[in-house]
C-alpha cells in the first residue's frame, strides 16, 4: 500500500503520478476530491488527522507534497512509522526491500542518492507529470484533532509569486521598510510581481512571509528576475535559478550575484528604482 497527501491538489498529482509508476495499490489524502487514487479521504487537512489517516493505512511507501505543511506532515508520519525520511525527492525506485531516491541537497548545487529501508516516507515537489484518473472510493474524514480551523482570512496582497511573469524582488540593501515603497512603484510600472529575501520577509517583516524567493520560500521561474540589493547566497539563488533573464542591482560589484546574474547594475537600489519610475513614466 502507497499513501499519497498533499494540501495541494497540484502537489497531489504529482505525488500520485509517482505512485501509480510503482503499479500497487494507493490510498489518497486531499482537501477536496482528487480522482488517482484507489480510494481517497477527503479531509479539511487538520495535521493530527492527517498523521492518523496516514499511518493507520500502514504504507510501505509515504508520498506527501512539498509545501511547508505537507513536510510538518511527513516529518511526523515518519516518526509514527519509525520510517526512513527523505524530503524534495527527484527520482525513486524500488529495489527489494529498499526505495533508491535521489534528492536535491545543498541549495539545488548537488543531488544526494539514499537507501530508504522500507517502510519510507519522502515529499516530492510539483512536476509536469499527471496521474491516470482511477474509480475512487472517496471517505469523507472530519477533523477533531487539536486544531481547529476557527476563520479563514484571504492574506492581504496575497501573489501566486510561482507563476509571475515578472519579479522584483527586494533584498536587506533596500536599506529599509520605508524603502520598499520605491521597488512597488517600479513593479507596479513594469507589471511586476514584489517578491524579497528571506531577511526582508521572514526576518525584518518588510514584506509579508508569502513573499519569500528560496530554499524555504517559493521556487519561482520568471522571465524576468530584477534582484535589488540582495547579495545571491546559495539559498536564496535556490528559489530563483530557473529564471529566464536576471538583472541584479547592488553596490557591490563583487557580490556574489554578479556571478549570477545576465546583468549587473552597480548603483544604489533607492536610486535606481527612482530613476528607472521617472523614465518609464516620462
Ligand atoms: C536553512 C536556511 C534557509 C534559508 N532560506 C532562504 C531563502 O529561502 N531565501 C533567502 O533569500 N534567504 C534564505 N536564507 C538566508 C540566506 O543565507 C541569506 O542570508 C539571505 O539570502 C541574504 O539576504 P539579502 O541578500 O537580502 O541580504 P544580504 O546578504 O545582507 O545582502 C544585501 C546586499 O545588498 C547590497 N547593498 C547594500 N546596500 C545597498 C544599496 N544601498 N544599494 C545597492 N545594494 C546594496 C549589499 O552589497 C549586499 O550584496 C536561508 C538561510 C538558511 C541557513
Amino acid at each position: 500500500m502507497i499513501v499519497v497527501f498533499s494540501e495541494d491538489g497540484e502537489n497531489f498529482k504529482s505525488a500520485a503520478a509517482l505512485a501509480q509508476s510503482l503499479g500497487e495499490e494507493i490510498a489518497g489524502v486531499a482537501k477536496q476530491e482528487l480522482k488517482f487514487t484507489n480510494k481517497l479521504y477527503v479531509t479539511d487537512f487538520d495535521e493530527d488527522v492527517v498523521v492518523d489517516i496516514v499511518s493507520k493505512e500502514s504504507p510501505t511507501l509515504v508520498i506527501g507534497g512539498d509545501t511547508k505543511r505537507d513536510k510538518t506532515v511527513a516529518a511526523r508520519v515518519a516518526a509514527r512509522l519509525r520510517a526512513a525520511y527523505a524530503p524534495s525527492v527527484v527520482d525513486l525506485k524500488s529495489q527489494g526491500d529498499r526505495f533508491v531516491v535521489k534528492r536535491i541537497g545543498y541549495s539545488g548545487v548537488a543531488l544526494a542518492t539514499l537507501t530508504l529501508s522500507k517502510p519510507a516516507v519522502i515529499t516530492v515537489g510539483k512536476g509536469d507529470s499527471s496521474p491516470k484518473e482511477m474509480q475512487t472510493q472517496v471517505i469523507r474524514q472530519e477533523g477533531k484533532g487539536r486544531v481547529r480551523v476557527v476563520e479563514r482570512r484571504e492574506g492581504k496582497g496575497t501573489v501566486d509569486l510561482g507563476s509571475a511573469k515578472i519579479i522584483v524582488s527586494v533584498g536587506r540593501g533596500m536599506g529599509s521598510k520605508e524603502n520598499v515603497k520605491y521597488a512597488q512603484e517600479l513593479a507596479d510600472a513594469i507589471g511586476a510581481a514584489l517578491a524579497g529575501s528571506r531577511p526582508v520577509t521572514a526576518e525584518m517583516g518588510w514584506l509579508p512571509e508569502d513573499r519569500q524567493v528560496g530554499l524555504s520560500g517559493t521556487k519561482v521561474k520568471p522571465k524576468l528576475y530584477l534582484a535589488l540589493g540582495i547579495s545571491g547566497q546559495p539559498q536564496h539563488l535556490a528559489g530563483m535559478k530557473d529564471s529566464g533573464l536576471v538583472v541584479a542591482v547592488n553596490k557591490d560589484k563583487n557580490a556574489p550575484i554578479a556571478e549570477n546574474c545576465d546583468y549587473l547594475v552597480v548603483a544604489d537600489t533607492v536610486e535606481f528604482c527612482q530613476e528607472m519610475v521617472k523614465r518609464l513614466k516620462g
